[in-house]
């Protein structure tokens, strides 16, 4: 299968019409690799215009939306991100190009070994792993520039807004299970500001200041 071509295609055909602009997020998603990231058995819908199953009842986001995300952060290149949610892995190695240095957390250990495996093999050298719950940050690094939670909550998990830089940015499919609005927090003066983005549909946020507390 020519993955390169059908890379190019996902760009020309679901990125670009749909709005993606930025010229530095559209060249990574050239670039990245994304069928490395999904299940052997799924490869050949990698690069279509929807989620995939990626083990543990998880999913990868659809292109589009994991392009979104990554605009609205609107990263220059120097940024410490906070990633909730590593799943595959693919939304923090595009984070990774795009930034100084990525940290992540998955609650599932087989998710988090296997994204592991990949950042190693693919030369991954700064992004950083931890297994665990995610609403509670990872405070030993904080604080961070732009903090992206890629699974759905009805509020931000309170230790996540504390870890969040004054200036900084969060993102996250903000609502309930199967109803979310995809929401860009900005942080002023330790206020937060938001703005809506989209609806859209994530999987829940398990953990101790998440949609569910255990599944
Ligand atoms: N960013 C991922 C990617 O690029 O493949 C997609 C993430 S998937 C939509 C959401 C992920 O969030 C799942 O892997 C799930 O296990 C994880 N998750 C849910 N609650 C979590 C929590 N409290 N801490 C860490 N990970 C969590």
């Amino acid at each position: 299968m020519d993955y390169t071509a059908l890379r190019k295609l996902m760009v020309e055909e679901q990125l670009i019409p749909r709005g993606i602009r930025n010229q530095r997020v559209l060249d990574v998603f050239y670039k990245v690799e994304r069928h490395k990231f999904i299940p052997e058995e799924q490869r050949d819908n990698a690069y279509a215009d929807f989620p995939i199953p990626i083990g543990a009842g998880q999913t990868i986001s659809q292109p589009y939306i994991v392009a979104l995300m990554t605009e609205c952060l609107d990263l220059s290149g120097g940024e410490k991100i906070l990633e909730i949610g590593t799943g595959s892995g693919y939304q923090a190695a595009i984070l990774a190009q795009l930034s100084k240095e990525v940290y992540s957390i998955e609650r599932f250990e087989l998710l988090a070994k296997k994204a592991k495996m990949l950042f190693d093999e693919l030369g991954y050298k700064n992004i950083k792993l931890k297994i665990g719950d995610g609403t509670l940050g990872w405070g030993e690094e904080a604080m961070f520039d732009r903090i992206i939670i890629t699974a759905a909550s009805p509020e931000i998990p309170s230790p996540l807004i504390e870890q969040l830089k004054d200036g900084g940015k969060l993102i996250l499919p903000l609502g309930e299970i199967l109803s979310q609005v995809l929401t860009l927090f900005e942080k002023k003066d330790n206020k937060l500001y938001s703005h809506e983005i989209c609806g859209c549909m994530f999987v829940p946020l398990v953990g101790k200041f998440g949609l569910l507390k255990n599944d």
